[in-house]
Formats: structure tokens, sequence, C-alpha cells
């Protein structure tokens, strides 16, 4: 992986000046190791008139995987060949970027004691990267880079030149031009945006790291159009990080702020990085979402269709406002492991009057079901296949008809984030389906209209501002003018 600065220079200003700024000689080619691979610096041009720096970057793939052991992933079993064989020795990614501020770190600082005046000039720049992984596509590549002061070339990498007809690769090849910018905020600027193109960091992202990407983006970021986006992207979508580095951004923007007022923000901000745990699981946040939604819908006599191994039911019996849970499966081994689960057989009586567990498939009417104030679905239709669904909404909507029903399904959009799903999978192998945000949408809502309910939507999870939250809930609510028939019924 590489990539080259150029400068154009006169006899007076000449384009060789770069050799300082960079402090690396242009009569040698030089090489240093780095944590990742052998970094090398040439110059395969260099006079008065013109002169190019080349990074080139030789990773050791070995290296790379010994080093992404700590790094607490969950890989896929079939991870294992491609931690060897990948992208990493070949596109400008996250590596390119830390060998850039290890080799270059005087001149991203804008440090040069020999010249002392040459780092805060601006001079002619063209920078190329003729392997960029660009997740966004070009669009994103012109919106990062645009309004920095670069005029930005990106052409897309074809996936392979003999079959055009297979379209393009998720690789550019980047120019980028300017007279206006100084060598140090070119550097700064490929520091921060290369991983954030390429969106797979190769390292864990630790808190200092949100220091690291004030500093280097200072001057820059504060003001940049797509912040929101950088930051997240930067620190690996570690939410908390993201939202302590806009915090300190905004606190850039607002320079002119009482310093008691800075330092209590930032002392707020502290507080709640050291309370930082280790993210809650989804299916937590699922089972915490549903009870909200069921206590905020004050229901207390609860179904669970699709109950699986009863750990909703479980939490629903530990709060006394839900009087009568009933737990629904078509699986016998479920509901066994649920019974198990439960301590059914040894639960006192009082316990026992508010639970049971039924077997029976929700692809047929139901008169048991009749009667509850609420019905929840959680991770449940997406196991139907399609051309059951129908008898399933008939069956919870026309028949059982609760007041409240609560859906959740996985929003497929989101699985690009999950760093062990091959793309294009399915979260779980009995999954028939994964819904869009607006597929879920279109579904909820026709059934809402088709049997007289009004339908909310809350995310699950932290919702993503590109692809929105890991687990998507459809909260529906009968309407009140058809509440009484339901009751009557
Ligand atoms: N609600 C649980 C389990 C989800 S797994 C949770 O959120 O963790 C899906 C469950 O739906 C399985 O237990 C499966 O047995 C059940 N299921 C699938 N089709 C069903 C049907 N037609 N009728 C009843 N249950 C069904």
């Amino acid at each position: 992986m590489f990539l080259t600065i150029t400068t154009t220079g006169t006899p007076e200003r000449p384009a060789t000046d770069l050799g300082f700024l960079l402090h690396k000689h242009p009569d040698h080619a030089q090489a240093f190791s780095t944590s990742y691979g052998k970094a090398h610096v040439l110059y395969p041009e260099a006079d008065d008139l013109r002169c190019t720096a080349a990074l080139l970057l030789e990773v050791d793939a070995v290296a790379l995987v010994r080093r992404g052991k700590g790094k607490g992933r969950g890989g896929a079993p079939d991870a294992a060949l491609a931690q060897y064989v990948n992208d990493r020795p070949y596109a400008a990614s996250s590596l390119l970027a830390v060998a850039l501020s290890a080799v270059f770190s005087s001149a991203m600082r804008g440090v040069c004691t020999a010249r002392p005046e040459l780092p805060a000039q601006a001079r002619p720049l063209r920078i190329e990267v003729p392997a960029l992984p660009a997740r966004g596509g070009p669009g994103l590549v012109r919106r990062l880079f645009e309004p920095l002061g670069w005029t930005v070339g990106v052409d897309p990498v074809a996936l392979d030149t003999e079959f055009p007809e297979w379209g393009d690769s998720r690789y550019v090849r980047l120019v980028l031009e300017s007279e206006r910018l100084t060598v140090a905020e070119a550097l700064r600027h490929l520091y921060v945006l290369l991983p954030v193109l390429d969106d797979a960091k190769h390292y864990w992202v630790a808190s200092d790291e949100v220091d690291k990407l004030l500093r280097v983006g200072e001057g820059w970021l504060a003001e940049h159009p797509e912040q929101k986006l950088i930051t997240s992207r930067y620190l690996s979508r570690r939410w908390s990080l993201t939202r302590q580095a806009m915090e300190r951004l905004e606190l850039v923007r607002l320079a002119e702020t009482d310093d008691s007022e800075v330092e209590a923000i930032d002392n707020a901000v502290e507080a709640e990085a050291e309370t930082e745990e280790k993210p809650t699981p989804l299916a937590v946040q699922r089972r915490e979402a549903i009870l909200e939604a069921l206590r905020d819908r004050g229901a207390a006599r609860v179904l669970d269709l699709g109950c699986g191994q009863g750990q909703l039911v479980q939490a629903l019996l530990k709060d006394v406002r839900f009087t009568e849970i009933v737990g629904v499966d078509v699986s016998m081994r479920a509901l066994t492991i649920a019974s198990r689960r439960l301590k059914l057989d040894r639960m006192g009586e009082r316990q026992a009057s508010r639970v049971r567990i039924l077997q029976g498939s929700l692809a047929y009417t139901d008169t048991r079901l009749k009667g509850y104030d609420a019905a929840v679905l959680s991770e449940v239709i997406e196991h139907l296949d399609l051309p059951r669904l129908p008898a399933l909404e008939y069956a919870v909507f026309g028949s059982a008809r609760p007041r409240t029903v609560l859906v959740t399904t996985p929003n497929v959009e989101y699985n690009v984030r999950w760093e062990s799903l091959p793309a294009g999978h399915v979260r779980h192998g009995d999954h028939r389906f994964e819904w869009t945000r607006a597929e879920f949408r279109a579904w909820a809502d026709t059934v809402a209209e088709r049997h007289g309910y009004t339908v909310e939507f809350i995310p699950v999870g932290l919702d993503d501002p590109e692809v929105g939250p890991p687990t998507q809930m459809a909260a529906f609510t009968l309407k009140a003018t058809n509440e009484k028939e339901a009751k009557a019924a």
C-alpha cells in the first residue's frame, strides 16, 4: 500500500523543500519498522521544479494477525484464513495512516527545526492514493475532502478490468490537489480520513483516541460538515467516545465561553466516561425495551408469543405489576427448557398462579389467547416463511386482538456493523428473512391499517446515524373505537 505527495516549485522556492518538511532527505531511500511491517520513504523525482515523496508500507500479515489477538473481536470460525488473505497489504487503510504518523510525526505537528519558516507556508500539493477502500463511495470521498480545500479526483476501481460488467470494487483511486494547504494539514487530513473511509480499524480503540483525534483534527474538524460521521467512524462507533469527542468539538466552537462552564462540561464528560461499562448485550437491551414499552402502556396480563426458552417470561415475573403471564411456543424443546429455567415445578403458589406455558402454533387462531392486555412477538416473525406470515397476523391482530402488540425483528441494514457477519448473511441460520427499516414499516403499517391499530416505531440498541438500530420494534395499539368490540367478542 502506498501514497505519494508531490509538490512543485521554482528555483527560489524549490520543490525539494518537501524533504525538509518531511524530515526525510530526497537523496536517500529510508526504511522504518513499524508494528505492522516495514515503511519505506523514497523520492521517485526530486528537483527544484517537482518533487515527489512516496510512502510505501510493506505489511507483515503475520505480525498483523498476532497483534490482532487481544482486540476482543468475536471472530467467525472461517475468519482464520481471512486474517491472512485480505486487502490489508494493498489497500491504503488505517495501517497506512498509522505508518504516516510514525514516519512523518514532526511533519504532522508542523515542526521543522532546520527551516522553521517552512511548515506554516501553503504550497502546491498533489496527493495520490492508488487503492483506497472507500466505504460510502466516491460521493463520500468528495464530501470528506472538498470542505477542507482539496480539489478531489476520485475514480472507482473496476472489480476486474477484463469483466467490466462485474462493476466497481469498493476501492477508488484518489487524487487530491490544493494550492492552499500546508504539508502538515495535508498529513493530518489523511491521518484521520483514510481510516474513516476504510471503516475497519485494525486496532481496538481506547479512550486516548479521542485526544488524538482532537489534536490531529485541530483547526479543521470542528467546522467540518461531516464531523459526526468522521468522529463516529474514526472511533469505530464507540458511542460514548463519539459523544465525548462531539462535545469537546462543541467546546472548541464555543472558544469564548467562560472557563468555569467549560470545566463543568469537561467534568461531566469525564464522569460519564468513567461509568462506561461493557456494552449491554443486545438481547438484554431488547428485553429492557419490551418491559419499558409494556409498563408505559399499563399492561398487566401479557402474552409472550414465541417465548422460546422463557427469558422474557422470567423477567416479567420479577415485576409484580404483570399479574398474568403466558408463554406460548410451538417448540416442545424450547418449552421444556423454559419450564426448567422458571422452576415451574418448585414455584410457590402465588408465583405459579401468575404464569402459564402453552404449546401452540401462531399460524392458527387460538381462543386461549383472547382477552389479554398485550402480546409480545420478540424476534419471532423472521422465523416464519413469508407466505405463513398472514396467518400469524390474523391469529394475533384479527383473533386474539390484545390492546397492545409489540413486534421486534432484526434491522438487516445494521448487519454491515456486525464485524463477524459475512456480507449478505442473516444473523441466525433459521431466519427466513430480515427486513430493512422501510420493509418493516411497510408491513406494520399495512397490518395496523387492516386490523384497526395505530403503530409507532421504537429503535432498540444504539441508533446508528447511517443504518439505524440493530433491532427494530413496532408498538401497535388497538384504536379506542375497536376496543369495545374486541372486549365483547
Ligand atoms: N422470543 C424469544 C425467542 C425468539 S426465537 C426471544 O426473543 O428470545 C423464535 C421462537 O419462535 C422460537 O422459540 C420458535 O420455536 C418460535 N416459533 C417459530 N414459529 C412459531 C410458530 N408458528 N408458533 C409459535 N412459535 C413459533
